[in-house]
């Protein structure tokens, strides 16, 4: 063997301890990541939401966490589930584009795909194809009904026949009626409600598949949201388009700050989380959870604190 191989050798050996130490035992086997679109903590806190108020009681939350800019539903979905900014994912628009670039960087489905692990995304918009990427998702669905009591139909279905390491479900229900009534608006809070009793309905398919001792389950949202002013649907209707109340996409704290909350297997019980936690941390948490290697370019961090060692 010439030298130069020698060392090639060396740096591979070198680069697979590494990798090694890298991979952490897996602190659960089964990680929920449920995303409620255009949910904000004030949305929570005015909402009948029980099960999810007594979710953020029991296991570790904070109301303060923080999506990225633009507080869009596509960009801040990719870094939930990349682990990046949008600066590096790259994903700045907001609809399904078969004519665009595709995702450049990798899914948490894709690098738990690549350590054997079983991933399932149920979602109630067209958009999320563009997180499909090959080799990632044993499932992948969007169910034709599209809403949280459909939604968790779906996701039901999937826990029970694959009860998976890594499962996405997404809610779009506060989302539709936050954009056409406001983002404080009553039919909001009754589309709050009844993803708060879709949220029932998967904890309820959780238990019977027999995995509710080794899951956690992180409830989050891409997004708060503010109405428009009268003035603004003025300028949309000169444009030719129909009045929306509520929108989000800024940086102002009524579209960036989100809830964030992690319940079930080892997380501290009624823990205030007092450290920062951004978008992409979510990504971070779940790969650490589930024992699969944190990529070192992630921007997200796991968020430790929740949990016991
Ligand atoms: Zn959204
Ligand atoms: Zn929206």
């Amino acid at each position: 063997m010439k030298p130069l191989e020698i060392l090639r050798w060396m740096t591979l050996g070198l680069f697979a301890v590494t990798s090694l130490c890298a991979q952490s035992a897996p602190r659960a086997s089964h990680v929920f990541i449920i995303s409620f679109d255009q949910t904000s903590p004030e949305n929570i806190d005015q909402a009948e939401m029980p099960l999810f108020k007594v979710m953020a009681t029991e296991g570790a939350h904070t109301w303060e966490a923080y999506t990225i800019v633009p507080s869009l539903t596509l960009p801040s979905h990719t870094s939930m589930l990349t682990g990046v900014g949008v600066q590096k994912h790259q994903i700045t628009w907001n609809e399904w584009e078969t004519t665009k670039p595709k995702l450049a960087v990798p899914t948490i489905f894709r690098l738990a795909k690549k350590q054997g692990l079983t991933t399932a995304m149920i979602v109630s918009k067209s958009k999320f194809k563009t997180l499909e990427q090959p080799d990632s998702l044993d499932k992948f669905i969007i169910p034709q009904e599209f809403l949280s009591p459909g939604i968790a139909a779906a996701a039901a279905d999937v826990i029970k026949e694959l009860a998976p390491n890594l499962c996405f479900i997404h809610f779009g229900d506060p989302d539709f009626t936050g954009h056409q009534y406001g983002v404080r608006s009553p039919e909001k809070m009754k589309a709050l409600a009844t993803c708060d009793r879709a949220l029932g309905v998967i904890r309820t398919a959780i238990t019977a598949a027999g995995i509710a001792d080794s899951s956690v389950i992180i409830l989050t949202a891409d997004h708060g949201g503010h109405d428009r002013t009268p003035e603004e649907n003025a300028a949309r209707a000169k444009q030719g388009l129909g009045p929306q109340l509520g929108t989000h996409g800024s940086a102002e704290s009524a579209d960036v700050i989100i809830p964030w909350i992690a319940w079930g297997k080892g997380v501290k019980p009624g823990f205030t989380i007092t450290a920062p936690v951004i978008q992409y941390d979510t990504a971070a948490t779940a790969l650490w959870l589930l024992g699969v290697p944190v990529p070192e370019n992630f921007w997200g961090r796991p968020v430790t604190s929740a949990f016991s060692d």
